[in-house]
């Protein structure tokens, strides 16, 4: 590429690279003067843009005043501190810098050949991130087992449930053998990207059975052991559970203990989901979550969620990477190569959906190294301790009243008014742009959540959001 061929000589990507750095940093540092949630209305960013593309080039200081001008208000600021619904998408300057010099190698890491420093780092931040979690040695690249980057939680549970599938029928399916008796198991809390690859894998949304919960929103091993046993009963081939550590509507923890010994008894696949919860086990005080994670063949957690590292970056962990390569692998013939045939390397690959992969492993390593195992320690604790601190001002008020049990740093709540006065606050909060919640429902009554996770929330910021709860509830005059 010659820059008289380029749109943008080296000079001037230089020098406007610069100033799109100096864009964000302005954007980061003011980010809590914008409404949180964006106000604009369905169409309103469209009607803003060209009917056409530009036959002739633009100058570049056009563009970014458009970033500006028109996409600006069509953003909802997941990077404020003041954003509290879904759960976060925490990011970091050294997770910008990592993905910028992800885009700047432009890179394409299939296979170990096609850019071996994008494999091995990624194999070796990802035992760290084993290690850091205090995760089962099984999951470790020294072992059977190991760990790959994708791109989010949702591909991590298809390609479980994939291998389950195949693990369970022989790998015949994968050429043409039925699946047809396969059935799985998750919590009716379980988070519905489940769902999703059910479809996707072709076993039916229709096969997944869902589990009750028990009063803390734990899925109950006496009602999966039912299921699996009735199922058994009609000829049918229970293949998979789905156990989730944090679930998306309320935080709750199934018991990976007793999910674990049925899923050995009857020989399943047992996947865990922890896409926002993990990353609290690099607090050797919360590694509890994770009591019972030895007996699952896999595991996942997204360091996008609340590893401050952003999207996308979701940890995936098998115990028996075989049976993974086997389920996913087709080898055609221009991807042929020494190396690969050696099987002295690891072709990334063959443990996801997509053939191409993006250099993700970068942006983890510049977090973890930039924070430090402490510094991200840090952030946890401190997330966990507000949430503590904003339950107990909740507990304190007789208007309000926790809806499930603490659960890190989410907090469901709820104005003991009813559904109606609810709607309202998040209504009122959400359009005020001072702050952004969202609901789940738990019992059968509309509930508030507070997912605290961006990176640089701090009390103050949950302080003000409870003093605005309860302005909205018109608690307080
Ligand atoms: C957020 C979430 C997911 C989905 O995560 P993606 O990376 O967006 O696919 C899956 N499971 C749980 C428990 C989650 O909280």
């Amino acid at each position: 590429m010659t820059n008289d061929q380029c749109p943008m000589t080296n000079d001037e990507f230089r020098r406007y690279g610069y100033a799109v750095i100096d864009w964000i940093a302005k954007y980061l540092e003011n980010v809590e003067r914008y409404p949180v949630m964006s106000q604009v209305q369905p169409g309103d960013i469209r009607a803003q843009l060209p009917d056409r593309p530009p036959d002739d080039p633009e100058p570049f200081d056009q563009l970014l005043a458009d970033v500006e001008r028109v996409i600006l208000p069509g953003i909802t600021h997941w990077q404020s501190p003041n954003f509290f619904a879904y759960f976060p998408a925490s990011s970091s300057g050294p997770s910008v810098l990592g993905d910028l010099l992800s885009s700047g190698l432009g890179i394409q890491g299939m296979l170990w050949l096609t850019s071996p420093a994008c494999t091995e780092l990624e194999t070796h931040v990802l035992d760290w991130v084993a290690e850091m979690l205090g995760l089962p040695g099984k999951f470790k690249s020294d072992s059977a087992g190991g760990g790959v980057i994708q791109d989010s939680a949702s591909s991590a549970s298809l390609c479980a449930l994939l291998a389950a599938r195949e693990r369970a029928t022989g790998y015949e399916t994968r050429r043409g053998g039925l699946a047809k008796h396969l059935v799985a198991y998750a919590s009716e809390h379980a988070h519905s990207s489940i769902e999703k690859g059910m479809n996707i894998a072709g076993l039916g949304t229709d096969n997944l059975r869902k589990i009750p919960s028990d009063e803390r929103f734990a899925l109950r091993p006496d009602a999966l052991q039912a299921a699996i046993e009735a199922d058994l009963a009609t000829g049918r081939t229970p293949c998979f559970v789905s156990a989730a550590v944090g679930t998306t509507s309320c935080g709750s923890i199934d018991p990976l203990v007793e999910i674990g010994e049925i899923c050995r008894r009857f020989g399943l696949w047992m996947h865990v989901d922890a896409a926002m919860a993990g990353t609290a086990a690099i607090c050797p005080e919360f590694r509890d979550i994770h009591r019972g994670l030895e007996a699952a063949d896999s595991y996942c957690f997204n360091p996008h969620k609340w590893m401050f590292t952003n999207f996308d970056c979701d940890c995936f962990f098998v115990a028996d990477r075989k049976a993974l390569i086997q389920t996913l692998s087709i080898l055609p013939e221009y991807l042929r190569n020494q190396a690969t045939e050696a099987g002295s390397v690891i072709d990334y690959r063959d443990w996801q959906i997509p053939l191409g992969r993006r250099f993700r492993s970068l942006k983890l390593w510049f977090v973890i190294r930039s924070f430090g195992v402490r510094g991200i320690q840090e952030r946890i604790r401190r997330h966990v301790a507000i949430a503590q601190q904003f339950a107990a001002w909740v507990v304190a008020d007789p208007d309000f009243e926790l809806a499930a049990p603490e659960a890190l740093s989410l907090v469901c709540f709820r104005h003991r008014g009813g559904d109606a006065i609810n709607q309202q606050i998040m209504d009122r909060l959400n359009q005020s742009g001072q702050l952004y919640l969202t609901h789940t429902r738990l019992c059968d009554k509309l509930t508030l959540r507070l997912a605290i996770g961006q990176t640089n929330t701090e009390l103050r910021h949950v302080e003000r959001a409870w003093q605005l709860i309860r302005e909205a509830s018109g608690s307080v005059a």
